[in-house]
């Protein structure tokens, strides 16, 4: 009864009876006619019993994936049974099988394609329904019903766990006419959960940077997930300290060095441009050696060649005394931090780490900057953040890392106007890996 065909055709419960050959056209595929092979198609959807009276013969002609490059044309002719229940509502039905659906006009294995290119081929959904050549709403719809089928609706345990945040689109207000005045309809800001120590990727998104959304997502997870998390890295943010603080008590904040010297590298960019002004009486500009200096003064010494760090130190010494000397003191006091946070993952032992600090923390106080000043205070502030980073060498690159591909996944579809669509969107993209979706072999 099995025939080749039927077998390389691959649809359970239906049998080819012909193939008939396709038009002169590069694209026209093979029509190819097939009958109903399963008993159970003929059961009524609503009772369930099996029917024996027929009502009608029908066609129906639903898409399909293309076989060997080719888009063949599906005609399945198939019966109209009645229901003779006493009980049952339902006077009449058309046979259908798991793949083909009454009423639909698509395969089922056509619809889940265009879903997964999307959710795991990282095809844009415009770009998937022109492969499919479907619509743009129909392969939203299947990517929705994809991604819940994939994506695990509890994270696995984590031992540490990155919190970071990403910027969506433009803040959208709505005029609350009661009390007249204007209320945030869509947050811009979302807040990303990363498993850090495994490969699950983005563990979820809530909407909106406060720590209302950040526990609310934490306390949705079982209280032996939260026990589980060790170590949480996040940037120098206060809502996701006090957030951590509350909703994971026992896991331990690390704050990693990227952050801390973007610090150290804006605070010296504001002096350098603070005194400019006030030397100089104008902006910076060609000519001024500080200036042209500028990248080479955020870059690290310990990456710099000494042919070009030794003229560089003669030069701000060779500047007006005030410009100069402010400009080589907060170079010094980056470099001081640079030298402090080197000592992560060389196991530093307790004195060195505090000679250090101290010795930054000596030339932030003699050097008379404001700015350096302010910087120290954040450092003796998030102090023990930065200590659990020199100890553990835990850093949030994954959670920065994720955002790289969010931010690309945005780009791709010219943004979202569902956050709920995007999350779902990035979501995917970004577990691709634990999925096993990036795997050449
Ligand atoms: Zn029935």
């Amino acid at each position: 009864m099995v025939n080749d065909t039927t077998l390389l055709l691959g649809l359970d419960g239906l049998a080819v009876t012909r193939v008939v050959a396709a038009g002169d056209g590069p694209q026209d595929g093979p029509v190819v006619c097939l009958a109903t092979a399963d008993e159970r198609a003929r059961c009524c959807p609503q009772c369930g019993v099996a029917a024996v009276r027929m009502k009608e013969w029908v066609t129906t002609r639903p898409r399909d994936l293309p076989m060997g490059g080719r888009r063949c044309a599906l005609r399945w002719r198939k019966r109209r049974w009645r229901c003779d229940q006493v009980s049952c509502p339902r006077q009449t039905f058309t046979e259908q099988v798991p793949q083909i659906p009454a009423r639909s006009r698509l395969t089922l294995r056509l619809r889940q394609a265009s879903g997964a290119a999307v959710g795991d081929g990282g095809r844009t959904v415009i770009q998937s329904a022109r492969d499919h050549d479907l619509s743009w709403p129909i392969v939203s719809a299947a990517f929705t019903e994809h991604a819940h089928r994939v994506l695990p609706a509890q994270p696995e345990p984590v031992t540490v766990l990155g919190i970071d945040e990403v910027r969506r689109g433009r803040p959208r207000w709505v005029l609350d006419e009661a009390t007249d005045t204007w209320t945030t309809a869509v947050d811009r800001w979302h807040v990303g959960f990363v498993d850090l120590s495994g490969d699950q990727g983005l563990l979820g998104q809530v909407e909106g940077r406060t720590i209302a959304a950040v526990t609310g997502w934490l306390n949705q997870r079982d209280p032996a997930w939260r026990q589980h998390v060790a170590f949480v890295a996040i940037d120098m943010c206060t809502i996701f300290k006090s957030a951590v603080r509350t909703a994971l008590p026992q896991a331990r904040l690390v704050v990693d060095h990227f952050h801390v010297v973007q610090l150290a590298n804006q605070a010296l960019t504001e002096i350098r441009r603070r005194l400019t002004v006030q030397v100089r009486g104008r902006r910076g500009r060609k000519g001024n050696r500080e200036w042209e200096l500028r990248n080479r003064l955020t870059r690290s010494a310990a990456r710099m060649h000494a042919r070009q760090l030794d003229p560089m130190v003669d030069d701000l010494q060779a500047l007006p005394a005030r410009l100069g000397r402010a400009i080589l003191a907060a170079w010094n006091a980056k470099e001081d931090l640079l030298d402090l946070l080197a000592l992560a993952r060389t196991h530093p032992d307790r004195s060195v780490i505090a000679h250090r600090l101290f010795r930054f923390y000596d030339r932030c106080a003699t050097s008379g900057l404001p700015e350096l000043h302010r910087l120290a205070t954040t450092i003796e502030t998030w102090w023990p953040e930065i200590l659990a980073f020199l100890q553990t060498g835990i850093t949030n690159a994954g959670s920065e890392g994720t955002n790289r591909v969010i931010k690309t996944t945005a780009r791709d579809a010219y943004g979202f106007r569902n956050p709920g669509n995007q999350r779902l969107r990035t979501r995917c993209a970004t577990t691709r890996k634990g999925r096993g979706h990036l795997n050449p072999a």
